[in-house]
């Protein structure tokens, strides 16, 4: 028998007529033959689990009615599509399927050997997918007779509600049979991205910098968790960092970011932190054990909760006031004090960003620390994060030099305040918060374009539909701009070593380009 399988789905006129298998009813495999059978397919539903299945078509009934209840489904389509998914108790049922997709235990050895037993059974034309987080899809193909036809079917948790589909082609996939998953994922009202099989496909690699540096900045006590996260989710983020990974679970955090070191052969860049291990080892794994960074339990506080500012009194003491530099944060911070400061002056060549008051300097990060710069100039200096300036009053990180006087410690936040911003102040670290994670996520999704991973708009779309990000990394590389970025990243690189920071190279040839 010779497989055909690349031609079936870009040819496919009618896609929602085909049978689909779904093998593994745990919460993806039933979420996944929810979504199939919404599109019109018929849906046959097999798990090796004794009742298994049987148990995820019942909650999917439950599911339906609590739709009809809220009338978000009428009756009639909660009973047609109900009629759809068929529990199956054999894996024979496959010969009837067009496309199996499988969602079971994430064990290299049992979906080889699944998908083996599966090449025995199915037609010539039957496209294989794997619903795997994490697994290479070309070690999966490996020892199948026609390895073209197996493709990644990555789906998002909770599957009817996640609008990204990450379509894996690991080396052997026929581009056609990537396509038509593609274009199959569509019709099942998805948003498909290309990815190449490699460590964390985009989603699950691109973010890992999101966790990993709150992490470094909570072992350098540069903060509390809840000012952390409070600062990422004034720049649009829906969780900050930590309380997400308390909602993931540390567990499960924890081991992707290991298996995404392990399979980058331990690069440096992946490192896991001993700050999330000493969680998992005593047992704090987050919501689910009710303690991980934050308590989970009656009338303990919110987590990323931190204090208003108190209200400003006044303008602290000046002789003279100006907007360094020029660009659209100077712009903003100029518009911001103007109606408050008449005798604003500006300083269009200055070569910083931020508020000269008298000699002291108020400085948007480039990177460096306050005490490198305030060492240069031996002046009182103090950074502050990078600003989105479209909300109403956002959370903001800065950090004066040690050697600031106590004075311009006392003075520079009321500024910020007078800025528009309820200023956290942090231990002075370099990049402080989210400079130093948009920079990062900005770099390994520039490595990932790089490596043919997957495009930039391809990156962007993933970040947004898939962990949904306020923006994607593309988006943020051009509101900052490659010189930024790199500078950020060239003074986290001098200040820690080691492999963690470097460059993408990517990211260098766009910075040379400006
Ligand atoms: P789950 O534990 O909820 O369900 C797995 C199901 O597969 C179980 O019902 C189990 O009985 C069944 N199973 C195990 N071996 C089988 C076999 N050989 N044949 C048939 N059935 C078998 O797991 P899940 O969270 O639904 O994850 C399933 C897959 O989806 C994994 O590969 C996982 O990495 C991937 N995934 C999970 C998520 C998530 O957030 N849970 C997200 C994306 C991808």
């Amino acid at each position: 028998m010779t497989a055909t399988p690349s031609t079936l789905f870009s040819l496919a006129q009618a896609p929602a007529d085909l049978p689909v298998l779904v093998v593994g009813a745990g919460i993806m495999g039933a979420g996944i033959a929810q979504v199939a059978a919404q599109a019109g397919h018929p849906v046959m539903l097999f798990d090796v689990r004794d009742g298994a299945a049987n148990q995820a078509r019942d909650q999917l009934a439950a599911t339906f009615d609590t739709l009809v209840a809220k009338q978000k489904l009428t009756a009639e389509a909660a009973a047609q599509t109900l009629a759809r998914i068929q529990v199956v108790i054999t894996l024979d049922s496959a010969a009837r399927a067009h496309l199996v997709l499988e969602a079971i235990v994430e064990k290299l050895e049992a979906k080889r050997s699944l998908f083996q037993q599966l090449e025995t059974v199915v037609s010539a034309d039957c496209v294989l997918a794997t619903n795997t987080s994490s697994i290479s899809v070309t070690a999966i193909a490996n020892g199948l007779h026609h390895p073209q036809r197996l493709v990644g079917m990555h789906f998002f948790n909770p599957v009817p509600l996640m609008k990204l589909v990450e379509v894996v082609s690991g080396l052997q996939t026929a581009p056609t049979v990537a396509d038509g998953i593609a274009e199959l994922s569509r019709a099942w009202g998805k948003t498909p991205v290309h990815a190449r099989s490699t460590p964390g496909f985009i989603v699950n690699r691109i973010a890992r910098p999101y966790y990993a540096e709150t992490l470094a900045l909570l072992q350098e006590q540069a903060a509390s968790p809840s000012v952390l996260d409070a600062c990422l989710r004034s720049v649009g983020f829906r969780m900050g960092p930590c309380e997400l990974m308390d909602l993931i679970g540390h567990d499960t955090n924890f081991s992707v970011t290991s298996s995404v070191y392990e399979a980058n052969f331990f690069d440096k860049r992946f490192v896991p932190s001993l700050v999330q291990a000493e969680l998992v080892d005593g047992g704090l794994l987050g919501r689910k054990t009710g303690r991980g960074f934050y308590v989970y339990a009656p009338g303990a506080e919110k987590p990323g909760t931190v204090p208003d500012a108190p209200a400003l009194t006044g303008l602290p003491p000046f002789s003279t006031l100006a907007v360094a530099c020029t660009g659209p944060v100077a712009d903003a911070l100029h518009q911001r004090l103007a109606a408050k400061v008449p005798e604003l002056g500006r300083l269009p060549d200055a070569g910083w960003v931020g508020l000269q008051v008298d000699a002291a300097q108020l400085r948007l990060t480039d990177g460096r620390t306050a005490t490198e710069l305030g060492s240069a100039s031996a002046i009182d200096t103090a950074v502050f994060d990078w600003p989105t300036l479209t909300g109403p009053i956002e959370v903001l990180a800065w950090a004066p030099s040690a050697r600031a006087s106590d004075a311009w410690q006392a003075q520079a936040p009321l500024w910020l305040q007078a800025l528009g911003f309820n200023p956290q102040r942090l231990a002075d670290a370099s990049g402080l918060v989210v400079a130093r994670t948009l920079s990062m996520l900005v770099n390994e999704a520039a490595d990932a374009v790089q490596q043919g991973v997957c495009s930039p708009a391809g990156a962007d779309a993933a970040m947004k539909l898939g962990v949904n990000y306020p923006a994607g990394p593309f988006d943020w590389l051009a509101r900052w701009g490659a010189p930024a970025v790199v500078q950020v990243l060239a003074a986290l690189d001098a200040t820690y070593r080691g492999e963690r920071y470097r460059t993408s190279p990517w990211l260098q040839q766009r910075a040379a380009l400006v």
